[in-house]
């Protein structure tokens, strides 16, 4: 059987990538930052994106570039791991149009500088993944915007771009629906909590027992 992500594996479009990537991404507990990516100028999908693991940087690379300045962020070690995933978007032949994994490397290794050979650079943890800035849940007003722009007529893949874009949290049309899917069914308990003839059946139902 294949992994869940492989090099070479081919996706209909990006949020279909993203999805399969997402999962294995949560089961597996992996954590990546953006490494690079680049639009096309014809219609600005993506040509590709580059992911590391948030490990990737070496101890050495830290403290020559960025000497005395702490991470604003909650720290993470740089371990000079060598996990990576970067998909691409290909531009001619039979898979034109289609996404299409060109490096993929599952293993949280990094490279021994002494003996140059491969060893383990970390654990994948599940409170690390959980904590992470990336995984944080929307918050209410993000929540609010997605459904409003719902209302406005916008599609959930439109949103799922806009909102990415603007939270810098990777977000797939299933997550959008996740949103509205919430939204609606809260709409429709609050609804039935509301209806005209609510409080005539209350009041029946204290007469009846009143009555007995
Ligand atoms: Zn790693």
């Amino acid at each position: 059987m294949n992994p869940p992500l492989f090099r070479d594996q081919i996706f209909d479009n990006f949020d279909d990538f993203l999805q399969v990537f997402k999962d294995f991404s949560k089961e597996s507990f992996t954590l990546w930052t953006t490494y690079s990516s680049a639009k096309r100028d014809d219609d600005q999908n993506l040509k590709y994106v580059h992911f590391k693991c948030v490990h990737y940087r070496k101890p050495d690379e830290l403290t020559s570039k960025s000497a005395g300045i702490r991470p604003k962020q909650s720290y993470i070690a740089p371990l000079g791991c060598l996990a990576e995933i970067r998909v691409n978007y290909v531009i001619s032949g039979n898979l034109k149009n289609k996404y299409q994994i060109v490096k993929c490397n599952l293993q949280h290794e990094r490279l021994n500088s002494e003996s140059n050979l491969k060893e383990k650079a970390h654990e994948l943890s599940h409170d690390d993944f959980v904590k992470h800035p990336s995984n944080r849940r929307l918050n209410k007003e993000e929540e609010d915007e997605i459904n409003n722009k719902f209302d406005t007529g916008s599609d959930a893949k439109l949103i799922a771009q806009f909102m990415s874009k603007k939270t810098g949290k990777w977000l797939t049309i299933r997550d959008i629906w996740n949103v509205r899917t919430k939204y609606l069914t809260n709409q429709k308990n609050q609804n039935c909590e509301n209806y005209p003839l609510k409080q005539f059946e209350q009041a029946m139902i204290k007469q009846t027992y009143r009555n007995r």
